[in-house]
């Protein structure tokens, strides 16, 4: 977005005026600094600029805007009206005021947008490393577990599972090896939220796998990541040096006698490969493919090993949970899905971008107070959840909590964390044609029923949206998404029609004027 030739001219334009400082040489130094971050989130308005310790935040920053900033700003004290975000008549200067983020919590994003990714020492600065540090001279591994368990953090890769119980039946295997994987695979159109973390905040990252290794009995770890995330890819390795050099993984952990060190695998971009036993064949060098199950990751997952898989944003509560307590965590959000959850929203919608709000926040606010409602004043039709695994919901879902039992309830899920907005102009055939062509490219071709299954479904939607299907083609198409859920082999199959289900449940109408229109 030009980002990084705005960062060089006013790192240049203060130089100039003899008053750059390298934050963490120059410390004692007076002068100005500049430094990269991670993502504010805030996509839509980029490239943004944030003055500290003032707080400010300059919106669509072009170059020529650079010699204004410097010179007022920085040099003056004077704060950039026009590039501050403006509604009401109201100017917002402060970045935590801004509705895009005032109706936020960051937890896991907390130092994405603030510190420099690339920095072990401004991770240390803002807390970082002290959870590992209370867990290797303070707790037991089953007391780490415990703790992640009574927090009753829940996987964020899209099942929800309880990440302590998790933890606490590779901690009972009986095993001199296991493994502490963490997936990176995100994959889903429209989502980012991963992506965000490991390229803002990756220490936080492997923070969390260190303590998972420790609270398990584990050795070594692995981040799948994929290969489309270059940058995320480079600052994990720079972060993993650094912890290595600084003693935080390798041999004999800030001499605690506790030894982790952590690999990082780069996936092809397979969809299947974020499928647990998919991603740890991939990492050994197989074709990433889902196997039957039991036996469970937890007892044999990576080399026939214990692991625990793990998603980014999961790792990256843990830190948090050790340091504050579990009762701390479980007082965020409902009881039953606490803690907060990051969201990629994007579409239809003013503010695409990324968030991070408590467990329970309604689709409203997320999508109007948040989101700042539908681009160009049109209405709101409805919202895909969960990426192609997930569903569509519509206008009276719309005061619905985002967690995951009430998500279930109306069957969808949170998924990752993706968010499609769609306005009144959309076709919901359309949107669930494009899923299934997304899932029945994606599919690995194992079990018959996903396989030829989704391929049928593809055809049928094919001919409806050209105007050519029939009404028993709908019947047909719940059929087979019925006969496909139930028999598929892993996630990707078993929910591959759910768009196509949700959107038949809540837009026949619209399935029927394709269908009866042109008969
Ligand atoms: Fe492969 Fe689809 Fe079967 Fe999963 S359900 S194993 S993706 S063919």
């Amino acid at each position: 977005g030009g980002a990084l030739e705005i960062y060089n001219r006013i790192k240049e334009l203060i130089n100039e005026k003899g008053l750059l400082v390298d934050l963490e040489l120059d410390y004692e130094k007076e002068g100005i600094g500049v430094k990269k971050s991670g993502c504010h989130g805030f996509c839509e308005m980029g490239p943004l600029v944030r003055i500290e310790p003032e707080n400010y935040l300059y919106l669509r920053v072009q170059i020529e805007d650079c010699e204004e900033i410097v010179a007022k700003t920085l040099i003056n004290d004077e704060a950039v009206e026009r590039l501050m975000y403006s509604a009401d008549n109201k100017v917002y200067k402060a970045q935590e005021d801004i509705p895009f983020y005032k109706k936020q919590t960051r937890m896991v994003l907390k130092n994405c947008g603030s510190i420099n990714a690339e920095s072990f020492a401004e991770y240390v600065a803002k807390g970082g490393y002290q959870a590992l540090g209370k867990v290797l001279f303070d707790m037991e591994p089953q007391e780490v577990c415990q703790s992640i368990l009574d927090s009753n953090l829940r996987g964020r890769g899209g099942g929800g599972y309880p990440a302590g119980r998790k933890w606490q039946q590779v901690l009972k295997q009986d095993s001199k090896i296991k493994y502490v994987v963490c997936n990176g695979d995100e994959g889903d159109p429209g989502a980012f939220m991963d992506r965000s973390i490991m390229e803002g905040d990756p220490h936080g990252v492997i923070e969390g796998m260190t303590i998972a290794g420790y609270a398990t009995k584990s050795t070594s770890g692995y981040i799948y990541v994929r290969a489309e995330y270059p940058l995320a890819v480079e600052r994990l390795r720079i972060a993993i040096e650094d912890a290595r050099k600084h003693g935080m993984l390798g041999e004999n952990i800030l001499n605690s006698g506790f030894s982790f060190d952590i690999n990082i695998n780069k996936g092809a971009g397979a969809f299947v490969c974020g499928e647990g036993s998919a991603l740890t064949a991939s990492i050994e060098g197989e074709r990433g493919m889902p196997r039957v199950k039991p036996p469970r990751t937890v007892e044999k997952g990576l080399w026939e090993k214990p692991t625990v898989l793990n998603n980014v944003e999961t790792y990256a509560n843990v830190p948090s949970i050790i340091i504050n307590g579990s009762e701390w965590y479980k007082g965020i959000g409902p009881e039953n899905s606490p803690g907060t959850k990051a969201f990629a929203i994007t579409g239809n919608v003013n503010n695409t971008g990324l968030i991070e709000v408590p467990m329970g926040t309604t689709l409203r606010e997320v999508i109007f107070d948040i989101g700042g409602g539908i681009k160009d004043n049109k209405k709101f039709k409805a919202v895909q959840i969960g990426g192609p695994s997930g569903g569509c919901l519509t206008e009276e879902h719309l005061e619905l909590p985002l967690d995951f039992d009430s998500l279930k309830k109306v069957g969808a899920m949170i998924g990752s964390g993706g968010l499609v907005v769609m306005d009144e102009d959309t076709c919901m055939v359309e949107v669930a044609r494009f899923f299934m062509n997304f899932t029945q490219n994606e599919s690995c071709g194992k079990c018959v029923p996903c396989r030829e299954g989704t391929k049928r479904m593809l055809e049928i939607l094919e001919k409806i949206v050209n105007g050519k299907g029939t009404k028993e083609d709908l019947d047909l198409l719940e059929e087979l998404a019925d006969t496909i859920s139930s028999t598929a082999l892993c996630g990707l199959g078993k929910s591959a029609a759910s768009p196509v289900v949700s959107t038949l449940k809540y837009f026949r109408d619209e399935y029927l004027e394709h269908v009866i229109d042109k008969k």
